[in-house]
């Protein structure tokens, strides 16, 4: 009997079919295993609620309630179609009808109000899973397998106050959960949690971050000490490289937490940046897989893969639409602290920096920033900086990071020089490149018309279409 924490992606729970067979899944999964379900929100929903959070910042009260009115319309039709006994299809729609009735007070209320702070923004954000959880739990008991629905914040994840990107407080949040989750184990019954969602000490609910669903199963899964803990989403697992530019692309078999983390930062699936702080120290095995294809066993993520799987190269992913700026200045050379003003400034000005290099002569320094940040970006250093310590800014737009992930280049002599062979032969120009010292990624950027026929040549340069 092992302990697993499962945790499906909205996509795959947002039709009655997919809810049906999820549910009949977890109910064979439960029968030989202790099981907490973790979910998102519906296809969509965290979508439109920023949409409903935005009406109302802008007093659009009809439009604030006509959106929240389908949403909810949405998950009626849902339950009535998961849902055949008459006593578990009446609670579940009572239950929708309540959290309605909140959903549009809450509404008339902050219209009142006249304003949308963060911590308002997460309330309204929470709605998506509140109903989404409701929605499985119904369909499983249902279908006679008794469980629970409850709230990150009623599962007992307790957050700092860090409204839209909040932080478990992990000492708490252990205790809560074990003793909650415990709790529904103990009378026989399946918690399904909804991702996403905390509260803080004060008890004001707060949201982990876009995406944070498989933040949530990874804090519950470290504070049970799970044996497992499964992604389940749209594809088979982490991928070679993006199917739809490669067409031999392959899933993994087998990656490190560190691997995935630099995987899931670069866009390889989408998974928030997060997910594997809390079972780093743990050791807890995960699995990134396909909610449908349940023969897959999908991409397996522990902290060391055997030797004989450490691939040099294991993937090739990007970052589109970057835009790369390159600083100089005479004075810049042997000038201690100008890179420390350069950062301060885009720092000041709220600009993420994605990549940094600076040559040895140290008469220019270049970084890549998001497309969206450049101007901003680019006016910061003008106004601050230019004819002081900066002469010059040149910027190039339209450009995409390439990056190679794979543990096994650490040590391993030739890889730039395989990635600038296969460059030169596709004739693409390479404008930047660094390597950290961890060697556990190397990244350049190239035009973005470029760019498939880069990600093309690497992957065939490392032969990852053979890489399982
Ligand atoms: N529902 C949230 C979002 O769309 C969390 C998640 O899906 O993981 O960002
Ligand atoms: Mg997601």
């Amino acid at each position: 009997m092992q302990l697993l924490v499962i945790k499906y992606d909205g996509a795959s729970i947002s039709s009655a079919g997919d809810i049906c067979s999820v549910s009949a899944y977890l109910t064979e999964m439960s029968k030989t295993n202790r099981t907490v379900v973790v979910c998102s929100a519906i296809d969509r929903v965290t979508d439109s609620l920023m949409d409903i959070a935005d009406y109302i910042r802008r007093g659009k009260k009809d439009a604030a309630k006509r959106l929240a009115a389908s949403i909810i319309n949405r998950h009626r039709r849902l339950a009535r179609q998961t849902t055949k006994q008459p006593t578990t299809q009446k609670r579940l729609l009572g239950a929708i009808e309540s959290d309605s009735a909140e959903l549009l007070a809450l509404i008339d209320g902050m219209i009142l109000l006249g304003e949308m702070t963060p911590g308002m923004k997460d309330y309204i954000l929470s709605f998506g899973e509140r109903l989404s959880t409701k929605l499985l739990a119904g369909a499983l008991t249902d279908a006679g397998r008794r469980a629970v629905a409850l709230t990150g914040s009623e599962a007992g994840i307790i957050t700092d106050s860090e409204f839209g990107e909040a932080k478990p407080l992990m000492d708490t949040t252990r205790l809560r959960v074990a003793e909650k989750v415990g709790a529904i184990f103990l009378d026989g019954a399946i918690p399904v949690v909804g991702g996403f969602v905390g509260s803080d000490q004060h008890g004001r609910l707060t949201t982990l971050g876009r995406g944070g669903s498989d933040y949530t199963a990874t804090i519950i899964g470290s504070c049970m000490r799970a044996d497992e803990i499964w992604l389940m989403g749209s594809v088979d697992g982490l991928f070679t490289a993006d199917p739809k530019v490669t067409r031999d692309a392959k899933t993994l078999v087998h990656v490190s937490y560190v691997e995935a983390i630099e995987m899931a930062l670069f866009g390889a699936k989408q998974i928030h940046p997060r997910t594997f702080e809390p079972v780093l120290s743990k050791e807890i095995t995960m699995r990134i897989r396909s909610a449908k294809n349940t023969d897959n066993k999908g991409t397996l993520v522990t902290a060391s893969p055997p030797l004989a799987i450490r691939n040099t190269v294991k993937c090739v992913s990007r970052i589109q639409n970057s835009g790369l700026i390159d600083i100089r200045g005479g004075s810049m050379v042997g000038m201690p602290g100008t890179a420390a003003k350069i950062f301060a400034t885009l720092a000041a000005a709220g600009i993420n920096v994605m990549m940094i290099s600076q040559n040895p002569s140290e008469s220019s320094i270049t970084i890549v920033v998001k497309d969206a940040d450049l101007d901003r970006a680019v006016n910061a250093l003008e106004m601050k900086l230019l004819g002081q310590i900066i002469k010059k800014i040149d910027v190039t737009i339209n450009m995409t990071i390439i990056a190679l992930i794979g543990l096994g280049m650490r040590g391993t002599a030739g890889v730039a020089s395989k990635v600038f062979t296969a460059m030169g032969a596709a004739g693409i120009n390479v404008a930047m490149i660094t390597q950290g010292s961890s060697e556990l990624n190397l990244a350049f950027v190239v035009r973005n018309i470029d760019a498939d026929t880069a990600i093309r040549a690497l992957h065939d340069a490392f032969d990852l279409g053979r890489i399982n």
